[in-house]
């Protein structure tokens, strides 16, 4: 398996050296919207520590990813008043994997209304700004 690349772009918002609408953070994972969202609300969860995917990362870290994960998606539900959520994880290039730091994606859900492409328009970041903080404040309602 190719090794984790500490440039990808997940690692450069993780280290603080490009910007991102953040929504949670904890010891092991933090939250932040998807640049390219697929729905309103649609976030992005990470492992801070290094791993490209779910291939190569550690079971404590995919644990903890993945409870970050249901509360992300149980304040979904609430901030946009979603019916349901699409949690969804791609696994290198065949896989649909198109940035290599293992990342879970959370898309708030309503009946009838599809997903746009993967990685297609890039939102306004005002609008992402206001998403987050929606999720934000449902988290910390929680
Ligand atoms: P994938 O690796 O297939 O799960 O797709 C990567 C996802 O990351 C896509 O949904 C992109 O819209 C999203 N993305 C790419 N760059 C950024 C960024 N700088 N901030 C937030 N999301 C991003």
């Amino acid at each position: 398996m190719t090794a984790y690349d500490p440039n990808n772009i997940f690692a450069k918002i993780l280290r603080g050296e490009m910007p991102c609408h953040k929504v949670y953070e904890d010891e092991k994972t933090i939250c932040f919207m998807d640049i390219m969202p697929r729905t309103d609300g649609h976030a992005l969860v990470l492992p801070k520590a290094p791993s490209r995917n779910i291939l190569d990362i550690a079971p404590e870290d995919l644990a903890a990813v993945m409870a970050t994960v249901q509360k992300v998606a149980r304040a979904a539900m609430r901030a946009f008043n979603a019916e349901g959520v699409t949690v969804q994880q791609f696994n290198e290039s065949a896989g649909g994997q198109m940035v290599f730091h293992t990342h879970v994606h959370v898309l708030p859900r309503h009946s009838g209304v599809a997903l746009k492409p993967h990685g297609s328009g890039m939102a306004d970041p005002e609008v992402l700004k206001a998403h987050a903080a929606r999720l934000k404040a449902a988290l910390d309602g929680a």
